[in-house]
């Protein structure tokens, strides 16, 4: 597949977040695709350190690219309807700050008060 070769090129211009190695072809796994939205799995080949990413790829355009996903963040996503790189990256900085307080979290929205 031509367009599963050029991701996983795009990919090798991303570095390790944890040990600054520059990912391999070899080191990285298509998870699952839909339109020009990829969730990919690369493995770091120096410090076997695991990422997951989704990439936005337009043609004619600059690829966009995030990193730093979790399992369910990618579940999550793969089970959603359409989806942009905005989509993603809303959805993912609010898990990262979401503490699980549901309490909290709405009375901050003004939600669920008397
Ligand atoms: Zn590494």
């Amino acid at each position: 597949m031509v367009e599963e070769n050029l991701i996983k090129r795009l990919m090798t211009s991303i570095k390790c977040s944890v040990c600054g190695h520059c990912y391999g072809v070899d080191n990285i796994d298509v998870l699952d695709h839909r339109e020009d939205l990829w969730f990919l799995r690369a493995v770091c080949s120096a410090c076997h350190a695991q990422c997951l990413v989704a990439a936005v790829v337009k043609e004619g355009e600059v690829p966009e690219v995030i990193t730093d996903l979790t399992e369910a963040e990618v579940d999550r996503f793969k089970n959603a309807g359409r989806l942009t790189a905005n989509d993603v990256l809303d959805m993912h900085n609010f898990l990262k700050e979401f503490n699980g307080d549901f309490s909290r979290f709405f009375a901050g929205s003004g939600f669920g008060r008397n």
